[in-house]
């Protein structure tokens, strides 16, 4: 089951590249850097976006401004940074959630065990802080625990939760519930969605169901359609950003478990070859646990 599962071994792979640059030389720089390309592919990073990565430094090379092993290392941070922040995250900063509907959407989507119901309740903690009233809507209808779960997180951020009857189906829930509360009462809805169903076929139609629910309930399309990945996964992150970006059209990321020692490589590879930007990470179970994604950080952690 390729699409579900995948661990990342990009923190051990990059120890390589350690010893890689403690061999660097100006003179063999180019068998160095098709070393370099091999470490990359083989640390979850993907064949093109490794391909990349070693194109700017050899270009580095050949400027002059790229002599020694550091500045090698400086600028294989670099060209991450780049990569990772081309794509909407400016700057390494804060790329804040576009909201501007009334009340602003949010459709969360993951396969299950991403993180996606924490993540909801991390959200919901973070904008009912700031002020904003929220309103939860959980998707897995048909897991009593899935639902129970996103209450607790509810009460504890001071959010609304909508009730259902079990095995209701979500796009039903989001028509009804956020047809019935007006408008100006919420400022922030939040959909939690299922992450498995009998096909990956199935799931992708009950997303595109939920995510079309929440557009005629609420005013168009979704603010946003965030994509939960688990930062531990290794490159399938990939295949599995690809189906649900052909399916509902995401706008961004979050990645969660980045607390481990696992800083997936794979994560540059989505980026760039999706363009799409990672909004937020995860560092724990708590609802405090969600941060701004920070790509100078993100890179000075994959190769510290
Ligand atoms: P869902 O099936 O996608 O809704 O996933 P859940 O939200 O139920 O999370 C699955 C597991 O991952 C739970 O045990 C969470 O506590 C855990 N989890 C989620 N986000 C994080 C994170 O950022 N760090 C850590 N360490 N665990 C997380």
């Amino acid at each position: 089951d390729r699409f579900f599962k995948g661990t990342s071994k990009t923190r051990e792979r990059l120890g390589l590249v350690d010893e890689l640059l403690a061999l660097w030389s100006l003179e063999d720089y180019e068998e160095s850097l098709e070393e370099l390309e091999e470490v990359l592919i083989s640390a979850d990073f993907g064949p093109r976006t490794a391909l990349k990565i070693v194109d700017r430094i050899r270009d580095g090379v050949k400027s002059g401004t790229v002599k020694s092993a550091d500045d090698t290392r400086a600028a294989l941070k670099s060209a991450i940074v780049e990569l990772l922040t081309s794509r909407g995250a400016a700057g390494g900063r804060t790329s804040e959630l576009r909201l501007q509907g009334r009340p602003a959407a949010v459709l969360i989507v993951g396969v299950n065990g991403a993180g996606k119901t924490t993540t909801v309740g991390k959200l919901a903690y973070k904008y009912g802080k700031e002020g904003a009233k929220v309103f939860l809507i959980p998707g897995d209808t048909f897991r009593a625990a899935a639902a129970e779960q996103l209450a607790e997180w509810g009460r504890r951020a001071g959010a609304t939760l909508g009730t259902f009857r079990e095995g209701a189906r979500p796009q039903a829930v989001i028509a009804s519930r956020a047809c019935k509360d007006p408008a100006d009462v919420y400022d922030l809805v939040l959909v939690d969605t299922a992450g498995r169903l009998h096909t990956a076929y199935k799931l992708m139609e009950e997303l595109q169901l939920c995510k079309s629910a929440v557009g005629t309930a609420l005013t168009g399309q979704p603010d946003e359609t965030l994509l939960v990945l688990d930062g531990t996964t290794g490159l399938n992150m990939l295949n599995q950003a690809r189906e649900f970006n052909d399916a509902v059209k995401l706008t961004g990321l979050i990645l969660t478990k980045l607390d481990g020692t696992a800083r997936g490589g794979a994560v540059v590879s989505v980026v760039d070859q999706l363009g799409l930007p990672v909004k937020f990470i995860g560092v724990g179970e708590t609802a405090e646990d969600l941060q701004p994604f920070d790509a100078e950080a993100f890179a000075e952690a994959l190769f510290p």
